[in-house]
């Protein structure tokens, strides 16, 4: 069981940030991994004051406040309307309405979970975290960075004009994915996240001139590493992150014809 000494709802971030600089604090956002676990923390910080539940568009990117929830991301008319629904595409299988809307959009990437489908379609796009005391950083950069006592406030995803799509495969329904696929295009640039293989989601960047999506899957899905669990083997998962992301090219294609 999860356990706690004291409850704090901070009143700024320079106060969440000082009470988590103790080993024994902990950040929460929807408590929903944390309450799986069996830990006994000395203070839980509770940033649904700070007013970090808004999803905002500042014409050249959104800004998600750490506090949204994942029901958010699935539902914003905003964001569904400037990367053609892929946020509602990589939450909707998670779990269920009521679990998403109180898992938020900060926990999720501060987790920086193997089995992420959040972080590795915000990876796709060119999306940033704003942590408290550590500044804007790109995601890609912060999902290989250490585990540290920082808040992550919000995230950034910049309209570039990149259009996305994603997929997952799972043994069934609601279960963590065998394996995630998140592709996106601007031009001839395509970015290829591959997450769950199972490890923690990676990106990689290639250019498309003159190659057809077979070719494309193939060079990308072979620069990923993939690992074997009980939902699968590191071949089985190899095969389909080459299958997927061949479909999420052609569905880019076909959109952009
Ligand atoms: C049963 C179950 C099934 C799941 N299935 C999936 C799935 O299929 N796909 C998927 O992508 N995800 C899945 N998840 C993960 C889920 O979507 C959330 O990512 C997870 O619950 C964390 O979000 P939370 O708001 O509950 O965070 P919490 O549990 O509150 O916190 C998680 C971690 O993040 C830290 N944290 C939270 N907010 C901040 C912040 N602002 N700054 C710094 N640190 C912070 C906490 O200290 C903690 O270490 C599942 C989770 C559960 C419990």
């Amino acid at each position: 069981m999860f356990s706690a000494r004291e409850y704090v709802k901070a009143k700024s971030l320079e106060e969440a940030w000082e009470l988590n600089q103790k080993r024994s604090s902990v950040i929460v956002g929807g408590m929903m991994w944390l309450k799986m676990g069996n830990s006994q923390k000395g203070t839980v910080i509770d940033l649904s004051g700070l007013g970090l539940n808004t999803i905002e568009d500042r014409g050249e990117e959104i800004s998600i406040g750490a506090m949204c929830t994942l029901r958010q991301l699935e539902t914003d008319e905003g964001l569904e309307r400037a990367f053609n629904g892929v946020f509602r595409e990589c939450v909707r299988h998670i779990v269920g309405v009521q679990f998403r809307n109180g898992a938020t959009v900060g926990g999720s990437v501060y987790g920086r979970y193997g089995f992420s489908d959040v972080l590795t379609c915000l990876l796709a796009l060119d999306s940033y975290v704003e942590l408290y005391r550590g500044g804007v950083v790109s995601l890609e950069e912060f999902a290989k960075m250490p585990y540290d006592r920082d808040v992550l406030v919000r995230i950034i995803v910049k309209k570039d004009g990149r259009k996305a799509a994603y997929v997952t495969q799972r043994n069934t329904k609601t279960d963590f994915p065998v394996i995630a696929c998140a592709v996106s295009r601007k031009g001839d640039d395509w970015w290829v996240s591959v997450g769950a293989r199972p490890k923690k989601a990676e990106r990689i960047q290639i250019s498309g001139a003159g190659k057809t999506a077979a070719q494309l899957a193939g060079e990308a899905a072979g620069q990923f590493s993939y690992g074997s669990n009980l939902r699968g083997s590191a071949e089985y998962r190899a095969h389909l992150a080459e299958v997927y992301v061949k479909r999420l090219m052609e569905t880019l294609e076909k959109e952009e014809a």
